[in-house]
C-alpha cells in the first residue's frame, strides 16, 4: 500500500469538532499512515493561536512578571488542552506534562523549546485520539551547529523509524540541535516537518490540510477569487510563494520536490474539494486560463545608474554587484538597458544603508548619474502555459493599459514561466484585477 502524509494545520485542530473531523478524514483513507500537526490555532478572529501564547509566556517569564500573572495566563494555554480533550471523551491526564513543562520554561530551557509545546501536546493528544503511536520530533528531526537543518542525519534516522510504525504522529515545527536543545523551523514551520517526513517515509503523497480548498489563482482580498489552482508545479508556485501568496511554508517543498513527491492542498472543513495538486512536472497547462496564477508585493524600491558606453565597459556589472555583496544586500531584478542597469531591491533593505551604498556605487563604477526611487511594486505574472500560448504578454499589456496602468519595469524569465512587471505602487490592486479579468474572468 502507498503511503500518504498528511499534515494538519492549526486552523484544522483548533479545538474538539476539528479533532473530529481530522480524525475523519485520516480514518477513511488507510494508506494516510504518518500525521503531522501543528499547535491550536484560532477558533474565531480575536482568538490566540496557542504558539504565540507560548512565546508570550516565555516573555513573561523572562521579563520576570509576577509569578500569579505567569500562572493565569498558563491556564489559559493548559484550557485550551483540557477543553480539546474534553470535548473528545478522552480520558488522558496530561497535567504531569504541563506540570514539567511550566518548570522547563522557568530553567532557561529556551524560547524555541518554550514554543515548540503546542505542536509536542497536541501531537499528544492526537496520537492518543486515533490510536496512532507518538514519535517526538526531538528524537527523529535534526538541525546542525549552525541551525540549519541536517537533511541527511534526519532522513537516515527518521527513515528508520517510519519503518517500526504502521501509523504515527509526529509534531511538526521543531527538532534537536546537536547539543540537545529544542530549535524550531521558522514561524509556520510544520510544513516543512510534513515534507520531510513524507520524504523519509518514501510516500507517494504529501496532503498538506488547512482552511482553503487550494491556491487561489489570485489573492482573494483584492479580486475575490474562487478559483483554485488545480495543478501548479513546483516551479511555479515557487514564483507566487515569492511573490507573496502565501498558503504553504516557502521553504516546505524542497524535501518533497527533490523526492519527486507532490503535495496535495486540501481543504479539511470542506474535504471532498479536490484542492491544489503541487508536482514537479505538468505537461499539460489550464488551456482555459493561460496562466496559472498572478501575485504580486509592494515595497520595492529601484536604483538607476546610467553611464555612457556602459555596454562595452568589461566588469561593469560585477563591480556594481560587488558593492551590493560588500553592504551584504541582495537584489530582486536587474534589468538593463545600453547604456543604463536598474537594481530592484526592497525598500526595508534599501533603507538604512542607501546613503552609503549609493557613495560606494559612485566610487565604483563612477556612472554619469544615479538615482533610487521608492514606491515600486511587483507583479508577477506566473505560468507554464505561457511558453505555449500565443499573445499572452500582449493580453497582460493590453489590460494594463486599459486599466490606465503606467509599467515602470519588465522582465520575462528566460523559462517564459513568468512576467514580471514593475509598477507604481497605487496601481498595485487595479493592475491585480485588470490581469486577473483578462485571464479568468
Ligand atoms: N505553530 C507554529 C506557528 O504558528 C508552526 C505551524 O503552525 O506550522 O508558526
Amino acid at each position: 500500500m502507498s503511503t500518504k502524509v498528511v499534515k494538519f494545520g492549526g486552523s484544522s485542530l483548533a479545538d474538539a469538532s476539528h479533532f473530529k473531523q481530522v480524525a475523519d478524514i485520516i480514518k477513511a483513507d488507510p494508506a494516510r499512515r504518518f500525521v503531522v500537526p501543528s499547535a491550536p490555532g484560532k477558533r474565531f478572529p480575536a482568538d490566540e493561536k496557542v504558539t504565540d501564547m507560548l512565546y508570550r509566556i516565555y516573555e513573561m517569564i523572562r521579563n520576570r512578571e509576577s509569578s500569579s500573572a505567569v500562572d493565569d495566563y498558563y491556564r489559559k494555554i493548559v484550557d485550551r488542552y483540557m477543553s480539546i480533550i474534553e470535548g473528545l471523551g478522552l480520558q488522558f491526564d496530561i497535567s504531569g506534562e504541563l506540570n514539567y513543562i511550566k518548570t522547563c520554561l522557568y530553567s532557561a530551557s529556551g524560547r524555541d523549546y518554550a514554543a515548540s509545546r503546542g505542536e509536542y501536546l497536541n501531537g499528544l493528544i492526537l496520537a492518543k485520539y486515533l490510536g496512532f503511536d507518538f514519535i517526538d520530533a526531538e528524537y527523529v528531526i535534526f538541525f546542525k551547529d549552525n541551525g540549519t537543518f541536517d537533511e541527511e542525519k534526519t532522513q537516515e534516522i527518521l527513515g528508520q523509524e517510519l519503518k517500526i510504525h504502521k501509523n504515527a504522529v509526529i509534531p511538526g515545527f521543531y527538532g534537536v540541535m546537536p547539543n540537545g536543545t529544542i530549535k524550531t523551523f521558522s514561524r509556520g514551520g510544520s510544513d516543512i516537518t510534513g515534507s520531510i517526513v513524507a520524504r523519509a517515509a518514501g510516500a507517494a503523497l504529501y496532503e498538506n490540510w488547512t482552511d482553503v480548498s487550494g491556491f487561489m489563482m489570485a489573492d482573494p482580498r483584492i479580486v475575490h477569487d474562487k478559483t483554485p489552482i488545480k495543478t501548479i508545479t513546483y516551479r511555479e508556485l515557487r514564483e507566487l510563494s515569492y511573490m507573496g501568496a502565501t498558503v504553504l511554508h516557502e521553504e516546505s517543498i524542497f524535501p518533497v520536490r527533490n523526492a519527486g513527491i507532490p503535495i496535495n492542498i486540501r481543504n479539511t472543513n470542506m474535504p471532498d474539494d479536490p484542492g491544489t495538486m503541487i508536482v514537479a512536472q505538468a505537461d499539460s497547462y489550464d488551456s482555459k486560463h493561460i496562466i496559472t496564477g498572478v501575485a504580486g508585493k509592494k515595497g520595492f524600491s529601484v536604483i538607476n545608474i546610467e553611464k555612457d558606453m556602459m555596454n562595452s565597459e568589461v566588469g561593469f556589472t560585477r563591480r556594481l554587484l560587488d558593492v551590493l555583496e560588500d553592504n551584504d544586500m541582495s537584489f530582486e531584478h536587474l534589468p538593463s538597458g545600453i547604456d543604463t542597469i536598474s537594481i530592484i531591491l526592497s525598500t526595508a533593505a534599501l533603507h538604512e544603508k542607501r546613503e552609503k551604498l549609493l557613495s560606494a556605487i559612485e566610487r565604483r563604477v563612477k556612472p554619469d548619474s544615479i538615482s533610487t526611487e521608492d514606491g515600486l511594486a511587483l507583479v508577477a505574472v506566473v505560468g507554464r502555459g505561457m511558453v505555449k500560448a500565443k499573445g499572452t504578454a500582449a493580453r497582460v499589456f493590453d489590460a494594463l493599459a486599459r486599466a490606465g496602468v503606467n509599467i515602470r519595469m519588465l522582465d520575462q524569465g528566460s523559462s517564459e514561466l513568468n512576467i514580471i512587471i514593475g509598477i507604481e505602487e497605487h496601481d498595485f490592486e487595479p493592475a491585480m484585477k485588470a490581469i486577473y479579468d483578462e485571464f479568468v474572468n
